[in-house]
């Protein structure tokens, strides 16, 4: 599988986070090793990794709360060391389990984070924090106290403080980890319709989030990137396109018929009782899609019974990757 970037290293200001060589190393644990991160704008970044791999330091670095040992990373191209104002002016943040002063409403907390962050005119201050609350769905609980809000409507709550201010990227640390499946779901849709406003970088450890929301995908092992790509290039696997079909009887007539296609670089059989599965490589997707199902059903008693593209979950490719113990990054 090419785990290799397809994001291109032009200096380009499509770039909204990029990374070169970014190194921390606290005593003698190596956080971050040789970082080359790149983030382009309005995309979903899922940043994924087990715990301890180096994502919560990687989010620091980014903001300028920490200081890298060696290498440099670039936010709106604008450098994390000596930049750091700017570029937290810019971003809306949620850090992991936001803590609130619980006897206040959901809307009385954004007008105190609108005191401090919002560089709007005052005037526009009530229209926007009823705006926020919209798009993160809380505008019914606006007015009740944040102590009786479930884990799901805390981390919306969080959300929207960060994204109150326009930002021009959200930074989100584990938005969802501690939540229950109808929290994750909540928080999740909020993320998928933020997404239409500003590019949003999120870390997690749960592939089935990333794998839900994200365009792109980072992984990071033990403070490495062993992986960063579109996830539909990551689940497509190492073997390009494969398509899936399985018919009953022997396949083999089928067989012939879909391997003389010039879009067709193999054909796999595997018998399976009464039926044979077969595994089509293609070089063309819309002419697999298109003639596949025909070429299989020219015989007259023929039936398909299952066909679709063949695709990875991330699950497999993060294990494969991981257990592999391989850097793949994209060199810059
Ligand atoms: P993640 O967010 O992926 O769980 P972290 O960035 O928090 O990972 O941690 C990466 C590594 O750095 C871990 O081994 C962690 O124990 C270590 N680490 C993080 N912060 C500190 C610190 N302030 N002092 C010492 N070690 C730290």
């Amino acid at each position: 599988m090419s785990t290799v970037s397809s994001v291109t290293s032009a200096a380009d200001n499509s770039l909204v986070i990029h990374t070169r060589g970014l190194t921390k190393t606290y005593k003698d644990v190596n956080a971050l090793q040789n970082l080359n991160l790149q983030v382009r704008r309005n995309s979903i970044c899922g940043f994924l990794g087990p715990n301890g791999a180096g994502k919560s330091t990687t989010i620091k670095l980014l903001l300028g709360l920490i200081r890298p040992m060696s290498g440099s990373a670039n936010v709106f191209g604008l450098d994390s060391v000596r930049e750091s104002i700017t570029i937290r002016q810019r971003v809306g943040y949620l850090a992991q389990d936001p803590r609130y002063y619980d006897h206040n409403t959901a809307r009385e907390t954004l007008r105190f984070t609108a005191r401090f962050f919002f560089s709007g005119p005052n005037q526009l201050i009530e229209k926007r924090i009823a705006e926020t609350l919209e798009l993160v769905g809380l505008s019914d609980n606006a007015d009740r106290p944040i102590k009786g809000f479930s884990g799901g409507e805390r981390q919306r709550l969080g959300i929207a403080q960060a994204q109150l201010n326009y930002p021009d990227l959200l930074i989100l640390d584990e938005p969802a980890a501690s939540l229950d499946p109808m929290g994750r779901r909540d928080v999740l849709e909020v993320m998928e319709r933020l997404r239409k406003h500003t590019t949003i970088f999120y870390s997690t450890h749960i592939l089935e989030d990333v794998q839900r929301v994200s365009d792109t995908v980072a992984i990071l092992n033990k403070g490495q990137l062993v992986a960063q790509a579109p996830i539909e290039e990551l689940i497509a696997g190492k073997d390009g396109i494969v398509y899936s079909m399985t018919v009953t009887g022997d396949g083999k007539c089928a067989q012939a018929r879909i391997a003389a296609q010039p879009w067709v670089t193999a054909v796999a059989l595997h018998a399976q009782d009464a039926a044979t599965n077969l595994q089509i490589r293609v070089t063309d997707e819309k002419a697999a899609q298109a003639q596949l199902l025909r070429l299989a059903l020219v015989d007259e008693d023929a039936t398909v019974t299952a066909f679709g593209r063949k695709k990875y979950n991330l699950e497999e490719v993060f294990l494969g990757i991981v257990e592999g113990g391989k850097e793949h990054d994209n060199g810059n």
